[in-house]
């Protein structure tokens, strides 16, 4: 059988299907062919070295920006498919009156794998100045339930966020329509945390299991930790229960601190993402999740722990491939390969807190569907 591209020598891990080691991978028309040690080159149309890099499943972002051209939204082939993440799911950019322009202007036409979160707010997030839910009659609920009726190959959930810059002192009754919604069309919530009006606890007093809480690191009040720093313990309960904690870095939501203290607490989110939107960007050109991963290696954390969470727990709370997240013989071939950069590093959190390291993950090679991308020259 003929292999059209042969990824040579790196080191594989593959959390879902606990593979790791070094191996090489065939692919052929898009597909993953073949992964094991030593596989023949002869058959391969081109042969890529990538020994000493890791080959990962295409990274999974659970919380973008990517309704191009609208708001804060990125365009995903330029803000995710260089840096080795090959599915985003936006978080909330569209809602009910936009899901039908975001479809067709961005998802239909990118390369990237996108999903969506759509907002409660019917508006979505056209203009982040305006904070969506100012005013709860942007909150129709049967505009929304139609909207996930009418696309649910694209939409994975519903997303509110609860800061108050977004919902002023509404809180709860945007909980209590968001949780009116999501058990009408049957999906899970995704709740935005951070400088809400409600404690942590009593937010996830109205989640279920499969539900979302976004940016668990803040470091804003009503965060994770209670006014003491100790982690509340309604957010270890929950996730034992199922509710996954996403880790949205974002420009304002990652607090090393606070990072530090759920770490001694021996508690890890299930997922980091990105948030990543246009004025993130602006503001660090190099942001994407291998980025985020130095940050957390930098605070100590081992690599086999961080793996999961950028691949096969965000793949599979997705939950719409099999092989989302993972490296699977016959699946698209989806994959990320990230080099490692030797020297003295910094990295910082939304706050300009500094941590250092000495050995950084560097996006190399991303393959979508079996097709190449690279990062821009100097990434
Ligand atoms: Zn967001």
């Amino acid at each position: 059988m003929s292999v059209d591209l042969l990824l040579k020598g790196g080191t594989v891990m593959d959390p879902a299907s606990g593979r790791e080691g070094v191996l090489d991978v065939a692919i052929t028309a898009g597909r993953v062919a073949e992964i094991g040690p030593s596989l023949d080159t002869a058959p391969a149309q081109r042969v890529i070295d990538v020994a000493g890099m890791l080959v990962l499943p295409g990274l999974v972002d659970l919380h973008a920006h990517v309704f191009a051209r609208m708001g804060i939204g990125t365009d995903p082939d330029c803000s995710c498919l260089p840096y080795g993440t090959t599915t985003a799911a936006d978080g909330g950019s569209a809602g009910a009156a936009t899901i039908d322009a975001f479809r067709a202007y961005v998802i239909e036409r990118v390369q990237t794998r996108v999903y969506a979160w759509i907002h409660l707010a019917t508006q979505g997030l056209i203009d982040i100045r305006i904070g969506e839910l100012m005013q709860l009659a942007y909150a129709d609920i049967d505009a929304v339930v139609q909207a996930i009726e009418a696309n649910r190959d694209l939409i994975v959930g519903i997303k509110a966020r609860l800061s108050n810059y977004a919902v002023g002192m509404s809180a709860l009754p945007v909980l209590r329509l968001l949780r009116q919604a999501a058990d009408a069309a049957q999906v899970p919530v995704m709740v935005h945390i951070g400088a809400s009006g409600e404690p942590l606890p009593t937010i996830l007093e109205w989640l279920r299991p499969g539900d979302v809480v976004t940016h668990i690191l803040t470091g804003w009040p009503n965060g994770a930790l209670d006014p003491t720093g100790q982690l509340h313990p309604a957010v270890r309960e929950a996730q034992r229960n199922g509710i996954y904690f996403d880790a949205a870095h974002g420009r304002m939501h990652v607090s090393f601190p606070v990072v530090r203290r759920l770490l001694d607490q021996d508690f890890l989110p299930n997922g980091l993402s990105t948030d990543v939107t246009v004025p993130l960007m602006q503001q660090d050109p190099s942001f994407h999740l291998p980025g985020f991963l130095n940050k957390l290696l930098a605070l100590g954390v081992p690599l086999r722990e961080l793996i999961p969470l950028v691949t096969s727990n965000p793949g599979r709370k997705l939950g719409r491939e099999p092989w989302l997240g993972s490296l699977q013989v016959g699946a698209p071939a989806d994959v990320a390969v990230l080099a490692w950069e030797e020297g003295d590093f910094s990295v910082r959190d939304s706050f300009g807190v500094e941590a250092r390291l000495s050995r950084r993950l560097v996006p190399h090679l991303t393959l979508k569907d079996g097709r190449e991308h690279r990062p821009p020259a100097g990434t």
